[in-house]
């Protein structure tokens, strides 16, 4: 019997796609080289936009029919359904997502949660790869309005750091150089180990305050202590990043990395951590997400334009020839033009060395998606698109790719 995975999406769906590798290798089962010699395809689903959704759909379906062929030939396939598509069809009580799976998708034989493979299988890498991308957390709380992340991995869970260290430490031995730390938002790590998962208040409502009194802070947690994050005047939780990252800086790895960080969860103690360690990575993911104040508010991010650029430049004092990538949508629910040109002066001022930009499309159970209209018009997205490629992406593209871009954008 051999297995095929497909994996859509960001590096922890290709993490979670290593564990499923290492659930069906324990199976006694061998990996195929591609769909037409599987008897297993497993689809590792991605739906952070709609048009990573639609290429799971056509692949499922295109399956499908490879399924019926290979039937007539005495062959059976079994096409197993995973990662955010599932996700969110299993948190959705109501059971009507599910449903709609099933319906749309008749050649699935199974819809598997990924929480189903848990963390028990040492995850198969790549023989080539050099960098171990070690989970540490799961799932997110924070509920920014566009993004389905808390419906489809649910609330943040952090590993415990026993384990991670324990990982950390096998793929050392291992000749592993790289290390990948990876979460929705790593710098809230360890909140839910300190707080107890049901202390965790979720973010939507920004005239809260959290921790109102000092003495409810806690001071010391398995001899580490936390870091608080001061937020618009208000105490965030407790976080355990910085002793995690710097327990693994100190593991002798030639580069530790780590993804994705929110822009307020990002403590001065983390700063003082990456400057201290030169393994640690230069190239720093801060999402951004849009440059106005109004934007940003809409979309339930917890920081201004203002402190961003100064949380950029703190970064850039600490740390010298800092680099920065950064994640931004365009079009978001009746994004003026005045408001696109905010995130594009940012981002004239930050100079970042890479942008994942993407047009905004509706995601289910969102907030956006519930309370909001998609009101800017495809054009208008794509001009803001192609605008912010030209500033940031296509300068920084090698001679011959900013050719082949040119060409793509009609310039
Ligand atoms: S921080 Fe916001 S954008 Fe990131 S995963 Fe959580 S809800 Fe989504």
């Amino acid at each position: 019997m051999k297995y095929y995975i497909k994996t859509f999406g960001c590096q922890q769906n290709e993490a979670d796609s290593q564990r499923i590798h290492a659930a069906f290798a324990a199976r006694g089962m061998k990996s195929a080289r591609g769909y037409n010699d599987a008897n297993y395809i497993i689809v590792n689903t991605c739906m952070v936009r709609e048009k990573a959704e639609n290429k799971a759909y056509g692949l499922i379906n295109n399956l499908s029919q490879l399924k019926t062929d290979a039937a007539k030939h005495g062959r059976t396939v079994k096409i197993i359904v995973t990662g955010c598509m599932v996700g969110v069809a299993f948190r959705d009580s109501s059971g009507k997502y599910l449903a709609r799976l099933h319906s749309i998708l008749p050649g699935v034989d199974e819809f598997m949660p990924i929480e189903e493979v848990g963390f028990n299988y040492e995850p198969v890498r790549m023989e080539h790869e050099q960098m171990g991308l070690v989970p540490i957390s799961n799932g997110c709380n924070n509920f920014c309005t566009f993004c389905v992340v808390p419906f489809t991995r649910g609330r943040e869970i952090s590993r415990p750091i026993k384990d991670i260290l324990e990982e950390c430490r096998s793929l050392k031995t291992r000749g592993y150089t790289a290390i990948m730390l990876l979460g929705q938002n790593v710098n809230s790590y360890g909140a839910d180990l300190i707080l107890g998962r049901d202390n965790i208040q979720v973010m939507r409502d920004l005239s809260k305050t959290y921790f109102k009194s000092p003495s409810k802070k806690i001071k010391d947690w398995q001899g580490m202590v936390p870091t608080y994050v001061k937020h618009l005047g208000r105490q965030r939780l407790p976080t355990l990043f910085p002793h995690l990252l710097k327990k693994v800086a100190q593991m002798g790895f030639a580069k530790v990395d780590f993804i994705s960080s929110n822009p307020w969860d990002f403590s001065d103690e983390l700063i003082a951590i990456i400057a201290q360690n030169k393994n640690i990575t230069r190239t720093i993911h801060l999402p951004v997400q849009s440059g106005d104040n109004a934007v940003l508010k809409r979309m339930n991010r917890w920081y201004t334009r203002q402190e961003y650029l100064a949380l950029i430049q703190k970064i850039k004092a600490a740390v010298p020839g800092v680099k920065f990538t950064t994640d931004i949508i365009v079009g978001f629910c009746d994004e003026s033009d005045e408001e696109f040109n905010n995130t594009y002066t940012l981002c004239q001022s930050v100079h970042f060395f890479k942008a994942y930009i993407s047009m905004y499309s509706q995601r289910p159970f969102t907030a956006a998606t519930k309370a909001m209209q998609d009101s800017v018009q495809h054009n208008v997205k794509k001009q803001r698109w192609e605008a912010l490629e030209k500033l940031i992406n296509i300068p920084n593209l090698p001679f011959k790719k900013v050719l082949k871009k040119k060409r793509a954008l009609s310039l």
